[in-house]
Parts: structure tokens; C-alpha cells; sequence
């Protein structure tokens, strides 16, 4: 398998340290709110990641952090009148609710800073004594002229760091850049007893703190996060962890862009800033999760609601044949066998699909290559209705192979009929289809289809379809939004 590294700028072979055992860490969310969409494309790419490791036959170890000490949890919690705990404690939760609707993988840690309070201090006091870290006023700043390798994942050198700098100068820090380890807890701010008095930890030192407190002082093999964490915060992980031990601290680093929702042509409720929540409830978590995989992870994702329309779309046509395959299943009696050709051709795709992923993590492609088996599975004749055992067969391997591909991903795993159903509530709100007119044309023509008027119900389903409604005979409710 092959992972772009931020840190070498190239696609690099991916050998975790030990073979058998991935050890990789994200940096998780600050829990002070509801969570925005686009902090999800990490956790859904990242999933697909620690799956695919995991047919691949490894066992992975992952580890997704909470930052619970954080300015604007307490900003928040002074608000309230409460404990920034009670706020932390709060998001938390929430979070987990969307992250377990949308079906990803549990981590197998999620640390939380304040469980970690002991690991931060004796990390500081490590690189306060290993001559990279000093202290001013109770203050403690990392030296970063004191770590030669500096910059070497942003690829930013330390001369041009000076020149350019336009931020306000600490008088206290001696480059710029050093950035705070540790510092004085202020009035209303939570606390925590350290050689240097009651303080709370800076941003950056949580997560490597995190990482060796729980994987050891070793190197880690993947590093993952937002490509706005590269610098300073991934940068200032560097310094610290390699600050502390002298040894590499994170083999491959890996960064998924951002998303870009585009303003105008967004449907009035999308709005710009979209929780992962309405999100959810305004459409569906499915959704969310192809939007965001059939895109590579290191592209820019643009949403506006055209390209939800066309997701929409995509997944009612593999849905539609899940749900055919469900149909045939479950009105054929006896065992058939399976069309040969089907079967090489699903055996082709999962070779490259493999390939796909293996180059990193391509799930665009992936994606491609299941609606090339929808389309296999949707050639096999079941317009005649007349399935026989040999179509149940076929249908039974297609189900099965949809099914394994897609949980890597959280895909496809939905009960078909439920799911289109959502996907005509949705286009009937987006779309503005009066539904009560639909319903009694659909009516008329059942009534006219019984009184056997072909001339009234071909009349009636010309109606329907030019309101955009699509008839399906005799699969679920019998007919469908057109997509
Ligand atoms: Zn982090």
C-alpha cells in the first residue's frame, strides 16, 4: 500500500514498524459545540483507513483524542454559569451520538486531556530538562531553535518564519515561534497542581502527550488530520515528541482537505456552516459519508445542493438493485447457480478495488468500481420478472459483495426500501413536489388500472411523469422521485 506522506511530500510504501500492528492517532475534536460537517471528512476517511488496514489483515490501533481543556470550553462554560466539564462532558456525548449514526468504526482510545494531566506534566518537565523548553513568569515555552529539524513537515525554514512574521511579538519568547508548554491558570479557569504552580497545559503538547502515553516513547506509524493542522500544531508535535525522545515520533503523516460549502447555490437551510447533526436529520447520514468518499480525501470537497442531489442519485441507483436483489430473494424458492461471467467480473473489481485503496486510500475510485458491479449485477435479465433460481443466485453473491465492500467504508449497509423512501422525502421537500397530488393521481390510476381504462391510466402516468414522478411497478411502493 502505498499513503502520501506530508512529511517526505511523496506517495511513500506504507511498512508500519511492526507488520502485524498499526499504530496510528488523529487529532480529535475541541468539544465546546455541536460539530461542523467538515470535521467529520477526517473521521470518515480515517475510518475507511483503519478498515481497509484491518482486511488487509492487520490489527490497528487507533487512537482519536478530545481536547477538553480549550479557551473557548471555558468561554463557554463561564457563559453558562457552569463547570467547563459539564460542557466537555456534554459535546462529548453529542459527538459520539453522530459518530455512532454514522456507523464508523469505535477508536480503540479516545483520551481526553484531563485524563492526561500527569503525562503532559512529566513531558514538559522532560523537554524543560532536556534544554528544550524554558520558562518565564511561571510560563513555560518550547525553544524551537533549540530542535534543528524545525519545519521539516510544513517545509517551512525557521529564517523565512522570522522574516515573515506579522503577529504581535511575545516579549518573553525568544524566537517568535516558540509556543506555550504550559502556563498560569488564569481567574475562572480550571487548574492543575505542576512544579511550576497551578496551570493548565498549551494546545499542542495534549497530543503527544496522548501518543506517548499510550503507544510508548516509540515511533507511531500514521499521524492523520486536517491540512490546516500541519502547521503549527502538527509541526509543534514534531518538536516536542522528537524534542523529548530523539527519535522519530511519527513515521507517515497524512492530511485530508478541507470542504468548501459554496454560499449562493446552496438551498436556503444548508446555509454555509452546517452541523453534522441537521445534517443528518435534514438528510441522511449516508449521505454524508458518500459525499465525502467519492472524493479524495486530498482534494477540496465543494457541497452546494446540486452535488447533494447527484449523491442522492448515485445511492438510490446501487440501493434500487439491493433492494431488486432483496425482491428476487425473496420470491424464488430452490438454489440456482451463479452466472460465471458475474462472478469473474465481481472478482476482477475486487482486485481493483484493492488496487484503488492500496493507492492511497482512493475512494473515488472504490466507489467507481461498485457501481461497475451494479451495473454487472442490473445486466443479468430481471426486467421479465420471470426469475428463476439462477437469478436468486446472482442476487444472493451481489447482496453479499455489496455488503463486505461497503462496510469498509460505512456504506451500503442500510435497509433499501427505508433508505429510497427517506431520498423521495427529501427531493419531495427540496424539490417542492406537492405529495397530496401525487397521491391521489396515484390513486386514479390504480382505480383506472382495475377498470382496466388503459387510455385514463397511461393519461394519468404521462401526469406523474411530468411532475417528476417515476413508476415502479410492483418494487416497493411502487413508485419513486425521479433522481
Ligand atoms: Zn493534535
Amino acid at each position: 500500500m502505498k499513503v502520501y506522506n506530508t512529511l517526505t511530500q511523496n506517495k511513500d510504501e506504507f511498512i508500519p514498524n511492526d507488520q502485524e500492528h498499526v499504530k496510528m492517532y488523529v487529532c480529535g475534536p475541541t468539544v465546546y459545540d455541536f460539530l461542523h460537517i467538515g470535521n467529520f471528512r477526517g473521521a470518515i476517511v480515517f475510518n475507511l483507513l483503519r478498515n481497509w488496514l484491518e482486511v488487509k489483515g492487520k490489527k490497528v490501533t487507533y487512537v482519536y483524542n478530545y481536547t477538553d481543556v480549550d479557551d473557548k470550553i471555558i468561554k463557554r462554560a463561564n457563559k453558562e454559569g457552569v463547570d467547563s466539564s459539564v460542557i466537555s462532558e456534554r459535546f462529548i456525548e453529542e459527538f459520539e451520538k453522530d459518530f455512532n449514526r454514522l456507523g464508523l468504526t469505535p477508536h480503540e482510545h479516545n483520551p481526553r486531556v484531563t485524563e492526561f494531566m500527569d503525562e503532559i506534566i512529566t513531558f514538559v518537565d522532560d523537554l524543560v530538562k532536556n534544554d528544550k523548553a524554558y520558562i518565564v513568569d511561571g510560563e513555560i515555552f518550547y525553544a524551537i531553535d533549540k530542535f534543528s529539524d524545525y519545519g521539516k513537515l510544513s517545509k517551512k525554514k525557521l529564517d523565512d518564519l522570522e522574516a515573515g512574521q506579522r503577529v504581535e511579538v511575545d516579549v518573553r519568547k525568544k524566537n517568535p515561534y516558540d509556543f506555550v508548554l504550559w502556563k498560569p491558570s488564569k481567574e475562572g479557569e480550571p487548574s492543575w497542581d505542576s512544579p511550576w504552580g497551578k496551570g493548565r497545559p498549551g494546545w499542542h503538547i495534549e497530543c503527544s502527550a496522548m501518543i506517548q502515553g499510550i503507544f510508548g516513547k516509540e515511533t507511531i506509524d500514521i499521524h492523520g488530520g486536517g491540512i490546516d493542522l500541519i502547521f503549527p500544531h502538527h509541526e509543534n508535535e514534531i518538536a516536542q515528541g522528537e524534542g523529548r525522545t530523539g527519535c522519530q515520533y511519527c513515521n507517515y503523516w497524512m492530511h485530508n482537505n478541507f470542504i468548501n460549502m459554496s454560499g449562493e447555490k446552496m438551498s436556503k437551510s444548508l446555509g454555509n456552516v452546517m452541523k453534522a447533526r441537521d445534517f443528518m436529520d435534514k438528510y441522511h447520514g449516508e449521505i454524508l459519508k458518500y459525499l465525502f468518499l467519492s472524493v479524495h480525501y486530498r482534494s477540496m470537497l465543494s457541497i452546494d445542493s446540486d452535488r447533494i442531489f447527484q449523491v442522492i442519485s448515485a445511492l438510490d441507483r446501487i440501493y434500487s438493485a439491493v433492494e431488486l436483489a432483496n425482491n428476487v430473494c425473496e420470491s424464488v424458492e430452490g438454489d440456482g447457480t451463479v452466472d460465471k461471467n458475474f462472478q469473474k467480473t465481481l472478482s476482477d473489481l475486487n482486485m481493483k478495488i484493492m488496487n484503488s485503496l492500496d493507492d492511497d486510500l482512493n475512494s473515488a475510485e472504490f466507489i467507481s468500481f461498485i457501481f461497475e458491479g451494479v451495473r454487472a449485477f442490473n445486466a443479468l435479465g430481471f426486467k421479465t420478472k420471470k426469475w428463476n433460481a439462477n437469478h436468486k443466485e446472482n442476487s444472493k453473491v451481489f447482496k453479499s459483495w455489496i455488503h463486505s465492500k461497503g462496510a469498509m467504508a460505512a456504506l451500503f449497509q442500510e435497509d433499501p426500501t427505508e433508505i429510497k423512501s427517506r431520498f423521495d422525502e427529501i427531493l419531495i421537500i427540496e424539490k417542492e413536489i406537492n405529495i397530496q397530488q401525487v397521491e391521489e393521481l396515484i390513486l386514479k390510476r390504480k382505480i383506472a388500472r382495475e377498470n382496466k381504462n388503459w387510455e385514463e391510466s397511461d393519461k394519468v402516468r404521462d401526469e406523474l411523469v411530468n411532475i417528476g414522478i417515476e413508476l415502479q411497478d410492483g418494487i416497493g411502493k411502487g413508485w419513486t422521485i425521479k433522481k
